[in-house]
């Protein structure tokens, strides 16, 4: 039996100490962010299909019943960011956007847009390619109703999966989909993006910073654009992807060395073929001692990370812009 207790824990943190940002890594992908009232959780991955039903091509569908027993409290969530599209990151959200997370918006590429079109109402599904940060040219910023949260999508890619090659295919989709993707195949990967997450205090200045990735980039894509002298800040939480990052040059030192992050989080590291209901394992074929010694040799001083266990919450002091 698994041992997590998440929605238990959830409600306790909610509204608690308003000096300090929630995160709670929610496996692969997702992490969910709560902030005083508001919330944000980029794309959550639970169901956990075996590598034997994804080769098999039966088809892949959300697990509810697990979906029902680990997702914490996200009903309070407003804005789900998708970095891409392949079933790892997007299959579960159609369920959880339907049935818990139901006043939230998606946002991610055109492709993500069609895919979604099969299951949740256009008004909740945002694509955000014209919005998004290309190169040193930044994007524009996009805001919660309360405008406590705000980000801005930078164009990144998807590292390969294997000896330089994507086993996946890239799409995109031009047109929504009737149903729901059926086999790994349908679950594209679109255009891949990182995130440049701001949350905000009530003089609306930039209380925390996160970036966000859901794959591993070559750099300098993905990189946080040149933006106005107002809205610079010191990014207090860097979100890195260990699956597949020896299949491009540079990753993580490029994107350390690019935003010298003050916490860093590896995220996307455990096997995610794995039953939710056995031990966690790291993904195989994943040497994440080499990724360690790698971001350990780049890190600034002042700077922490963490490998958390799926479903772990943590708390980060926030920190404010002072000049
Ligand atoms: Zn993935």
């Amino acid at each position: 039996m698994p041992v997590y207790n998440t929605k238990q824990e959830t409600l306790q943190m909610q509204g608690e100490e308003k000096n300090t940002i929630n995160v709670q890594y929610l496996g692969v992908g997702g992490y969910l962010f709560r902030h005083g009232q508001n919330a944000l959780m980029t794309a959550p991955s639970i169901t956990n299909p075996s590598l034997l039903k994804i080769l098999s091509l039966t088809r892949l569908k959300t697990n509810e019943g697990l979906v029902d027993r680990l997702l914490p409290t996200v009903e309070d969530v407003e804005m789900v960011l998708v970095g891409h599209s392949h079933y790892d990151h997007l299959l579960d959200v159609p369920y959880v956007m339907r049935k818990y997370a139901m006043n939230a918006v998606v946002y991610g590429s055109k492709t993500m847009g069609h895919i979604m079109a099969a299951a949740v109402d256009k008004s909740r599904i945002i694509a955000v390619d014209t919005y998004a940060a290309k190169g040193k040219t930044p994007g524009q910023w996009i805001y919660n109703q309360d405008r406590t949260i705000r980000f801005m999508a930078i164009e990144s890619e998807h590292a390969p999966h294997f000896a330089g090659m994507k086993l996946l295919p890239e799409g995109p989709y031009d047109k929504d989909l009737k149903h729901l993707p059926r086999t790994v195949f349908g679950w594209v990967e679109g255009q891949t993006y990182a995130y440049l997450i701001d949350f905000l205090n009530e003089q609306g200045n930039i209380a925390f910073r996160v970036h966000y990735q859901d794959a591993a980039s070559t750099p300098p894509l993905g990189f946080v654009p040149d933006l106005p002298a107002n809205d610079l800040k010191r990014v207090d939480l860097a979100i890195l992807c260990v699956a597949s990052f020896t299949q491009v040059k540079e990753y993580p030192e490029g994107i350390i060395r690019a935003i010298r992050p003050k916490n860093i989080l590896l995220g996307h590291w455990e096997d995610f073929f794995r039953n939710q209901k056995r031990p966690v394992k790291v993904l195989r074929t994943t040497n994440v001692r080499n990724f360690i010694k790698r971001l350990e040799s780049v890190m600034p001083g002042d700077s922490q990370w963490q490998m958390p266990m799926p479903f772990t919450q943590m708390r980060f002091p926030l920190v404010e812009k002072t000049e």
